[in-house]
C-alpha cells in the first residue's frame, strides 16, 4: 500500500473515545468504533433492545448527548441533557434481558453501571424498557423493581 502521508487529510476522531480503544459497553473486547461507535455514527441502528441499551450505555462514558437524545422515545426524552463531566462510567454488567429482538416490538433490559467521580463511586442498577420509534430501538423508562428483587 502507498504511503500518502502528505495527502491524507488528518480526521478528528468523531467522539472522545479513540475508535481504537475497547469499547466501553465491554461486549466481547470489541473495540469502541466495531461496537458502540457504529451506532453513534449512524452507520447502523442498534438491532436489539441490549445493543441499544449498551450504546448508550456507552454514549454517555463518551459523552454522546445527541446520541443519548436521538435514542430517547419521543414521548419521554427530556428537552435538554447534560452530562456531569467529573462522572466516569467504568464498567457495564448486563444482568438479564426480554424480548428485544429483531422481531420484538418491546423489551426490557436489566443493567448495573459502575460510576466513580473524584471521592466516590457507585453502581446505577436499573430495569430499563425499550420500545420502537419508527422501527428504531428506543429507551422508554426505567421500570419499578422487580418485585422479589
Ligand atoms: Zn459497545
Amino acid at each position: 500500500m502507498a504511503r500518502r502521508s502528505k495527502t491524507t487529510p488528518r480526521r478528528a476522531p468523531s467522539a472522545p473515545a479513540a475508535a481504537d480503544s475497547p469499547c466501553p459497553c465491554g461486549r466481547d473486547g470489541s473495540r469502541y468504533r466495531d461496537c458502540c461507535g457504529v451506532f453513534h455514527a449512524g452507520t447502523a441502528a442498534a438491532p436489539t433492545a441490549e445493543l441499544l441499551m449498551r450504546s448508550r450505555y456507552s454514549a454517555f462514558a463518551v459523552g454522546d448527548t445527541g446520541y443519548l437524545l436521538r435514542s430517547w422515545h419521543s414521548r419521554t426524552r427530556p428537552a435538554e441533557l447534560e452530562l456531569d463531566p467529573a462522572q466516569r462510567w467504568v464498567r457495564l454488567e448486563v444482568l438479564g434481558a426480554t424480548e428485544g429482538g429483531p422481531f420484538h416490538v418491546g423489551g426490557t433490559v436489566a443493567f448495573r453501571a459502575h460510576w466513580s467521580e473524584p471521592g466516590r463511586s457507585g453502581v446505577l442498577e436499573e430495569n430499563s424498557r425499550f420500545v420502537r420509534e419508527g422501527g428504531a430501538w428506543t429507551y422508554l423508562e426505567a421500570l419499578p423493581d422487580t418485585p422479589g428483587a
